[in-house]
């Protein structure tokens, strides 16, 4: 007898879908998060969430030292906070962790993936049409989702925004309704997971300064971002049909030999202690604990015999995005570099000589300091790259080992739209040197491990849908969208063909 019918491990992009998309149809759902649940308690304070500029325990999932860019050896609290920092070899990968996942950590960035480059990563089975149609919007509804305001763009926390606008303008870039409109160069303002009104309210002083201060790795205090616990996950419960359990980190996945699968769980307390064990069973069971929190549960159990008909392409096919930090320094403008949230406004360097390219202004904090005259802008670039690295078990000790080094042709690709900015505009472009990314994608990716739905091969009733399933980039731009799209198209073929409420 199972204890449910489904289990889904992760409650961020993909399990947020997974578990509204199940309790709609009336499958009695069990969602197993590690993470905490973080409801804003006063917007008009930093009560909820660490900062930047006030770092604690919960910034950081379980370190007692901080490991987060640029703050390393800061001693903070060991807690069960947002950020996990996953060191593989010498490069930092982010993970959102808490109840909506990479959306606690996230910029609010959605943004939908160019027809051309989306067909040379996806299957063809998937049709872009079908995305462009359905899926994409669906998320964009549920989410609630919509572009900067020009009041809020003019502002001073903006500055640095429409600077970088000017300067694309400047270089030739035309303004752009879609992100899909060729592969040509464009600049596009598309709709953002932040709520402007929140955001005006940050700017008349009724709400703590988070959006607007640059806060958003942590989380932003004020709740002007649109995380998943808002939307998704808050629909799911309502259904009636959806428990999520928070600190409940899953350490092994198996099948049982009647039928279905055996989640083993170390309950866990905010610093992060065992406090007990369970081991829940489901027939269904959906995996979406984030690209490498998949990846290394899918292959140990494979190692080991717990899922043994996983095939050997498990691991393969991992990526960044092509995601890189390009600064722009020296600029003749003011830019505010440390204000502002992220995104919203995108230069998309398609004909890049390189690779097809995506830039977007991210500000941080510590840009107030680093640069005191405040004229530079800090750019995510992110390059359309086939490089890919792989996941591989040790069995000494029994860790699953990473082997990915970023491609240098990336960072030559950020270089070169950076240089092509400062050249029109001024300014100059220090070498690139970015070696962080929260952007993995891919390991156990479709067409491979999976099918285009999700489905496990040689596993009924097991699936993936999560960022483990994206074949390794999601087209030179931000994933989490993508992520959500696919996994709301996965759970529509599941639903019809596979699940039948009992
Ligand atoms: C700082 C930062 C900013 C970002 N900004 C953006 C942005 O603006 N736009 C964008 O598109 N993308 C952004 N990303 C990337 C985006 O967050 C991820 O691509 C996305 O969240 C991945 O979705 P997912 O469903 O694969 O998994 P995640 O969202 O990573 O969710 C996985 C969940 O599983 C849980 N989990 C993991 N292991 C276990 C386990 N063993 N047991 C139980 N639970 C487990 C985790 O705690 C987490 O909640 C950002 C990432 C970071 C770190």
């Amino acid at each position: 007898m199972m204890q449910t019918q489904a289990i889904v491990i992760g409650s961020g992009f993909g399990g947020a879908v997974a578990a509204l998309r199940l309790g709609q149809a009336g499958i009695e759902t069990m969602l197993l998060e590690r993470g905490r649940r973080w409801a804003i308690e006063d917007p008009t304070k930093n009560a909820t969430f660490a900062t930047f500029r006030n770092l604690d325990g919960r910034a950081e999932w379980l370190n007692s030292v901080s490991k987060t860019p640029g703050y390393e050896g800061i001693p903070i609290d060991k807690y069960t906070g947002v950020l996990e920092i996953l060191e593989r070899g010498d490069y930092k990968f982010l993970v959102g962790c808490g109840v909506g996942g990479g959306s606690l950590a996230y910029g609010g960035i959605l943004i939908q993936p160019p027809k051309e480059l989306f067909e040379q990563v996806f299957p063809s089975s998937i049709g872009y049409d079908e995305m462009d149609s359905i899926y994409f919007p669906r998320v964009h509804s549920i989410i609630g989702t919509a572009p900067i305001p020009d009041d809020v763009l003019e502002s001073e926390y903006y500055q640095g925004l429409k600077v970088l606008e000017q300067h694309a303008l400047k270089a030739g870039f035309p303004y752009v309704e879609s992100t899909n409109a060729g592969l040509a160069n464009g600049i596009n303002r598309f709709p953002m997971g932040v709520d402007w009104d929140i955001v005006r309210e940050e700017m008349a002083g009724k709400r703590v300064p988070s959006v607007i201060a640059a806060e958003f790795w942590f989380g932003n205090n004020s709740g002007g971002k649109k995380t998943l616990d808002q939307n998704y996950l808050k629909l799911a419960e309502e259904t009636g049909a959806v428990e999520i359990r928070t600190h409940h980190l899953v350490t092994k996945v198996a099948e049982v030999p009647e039928g279905g699968y055996a989640v083993s769980v170390d309950i866990i307390n905010d610093a992060g202690e065992v406090i007990g064990q369970q081991t829940l069973t489901s027939k269904y069971l959906f995996m979406a604990a984030g690209t490498i929190g998949t990846c290394e549960l899918l292959i140990k159990a494979k190692v080991k015999g717990d899922l043994p008909k996983i095939n050997d392409y498990i691991g393969q096919g991992f990526g960044n995005d092509g995601d890189t930090y390009a600064f722009r320094t020296n600029l003749s403008e003011t830019t505010n570099p440390h204000l502002g949230g992220p995104g919203a406004i995108a230069v998309l360097n398609y004909e890049n000589p390189i690779y097809p390219s995506v830039m977007m202004r991210a500000p941080l904090p510590r840009f107030e300091t680093d640069f005191p005259n405040k004229d530079i802008i800090g750019t995510f670039v992110f390059a359309m790259t086939p490089h890919r690295g792989e996941f591989s078990y040790d069995q000494a000790s029994d860790t699953v080992l990473l082997n990915f080094e970023s491609d240098p042709k990336a960072k030559e690709a950020a270089q070169y739209l950076a240089e092509l900015l400062s050249e029109k505009n001024g300014g100059e472009v220090p070498p690139i040197a970015s070696q962080v990314t929260g952007h993995q994608l891919g390991g156990a990716c479709m067409g491979q491990v999976c099918d285009d739905c999700g489905r496990v091969a040689g596993h009924p009733n097991l699936y993936i849908v999560d960022g483990s399933l994206i074949p390794g980039s999601s087209t030179c731009v931000n994933p989490a969208l993508t992520i959500a799209a696919i996994a709301e198209r996965c759970l529509d073929r599941i639903l019809a063909d596979d699940i039948k409420p009992s």
